[in-house]
């Protein structure tokens, strides 16, 4: 009866695991199609968790008012009143558009423990949250240009 228990108990472990890695996102395509959609690079950091550049890249050193929108699903995820210089190559924000717009993983690649930071609605991939960015959030959004689109206001 012990056994069958921790047998049960490990099925269940293992199925909230698998859960947790393959949610189901309102927007949700085939690799196939995901490649036809976007370039190489796009697809390279939006869905295989790839990172672009730092300073080689479209939006760093962007200062125009706008949003910038998910390369995926075009979900509207930071604005440009967030935006700051964080000196590190890649476009950076305080804070989402949204709360619910972004949401985090833990990425426990390359010997680091991070916050990966995906699309709420796609899953796409955008860069990593960290705490030392400036007022009033203290967070940093790490993103890349290759996951966003900025859509001039
Ligand atoms: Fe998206």
């Amino acid at each position: 009866m012990k056994a069958l228990f921790q047998l049960l108990s490990l099925v269940l472990f293992i199925a909230s695991c698998s859960q947790a890695q393959h949610k189901k996102f309102a927007v949700t395509k085939t690799d196939e199609e995901w490649k036809k959609q976007l370039t190489d690079e796009q697809y390279r950091v939006a869905r295989k968790e790839g990172t672009e550049s730092p300073f080689n890249n479209a939006y760093h050193g962007n200062h125009e008012k706008g949003l910038y929108n998910c390369i995926g699903c075009g979900q509207a995820l930071f604005s440009s009143n967030t935006k700051f210089e964080s000196g590190t190559g890649w476009p950076s924000f305080y804070q989402p558009l949204h709360k619910k717009a972004v949401e985090e993983n833990r990425d426990m690649t390359f010997g680091m423990v991070r916050r990966e930071v995906h699309c709420s609605n796609c899953g796409s991939h955008l860069g990593h949250v960290f705490e030392d960015g400036p007022k009033p959030t203290g967070l940093r959004y790490c993103m890349n240009s290759a996951s966003l689109q900025f859509v001039k206001k």
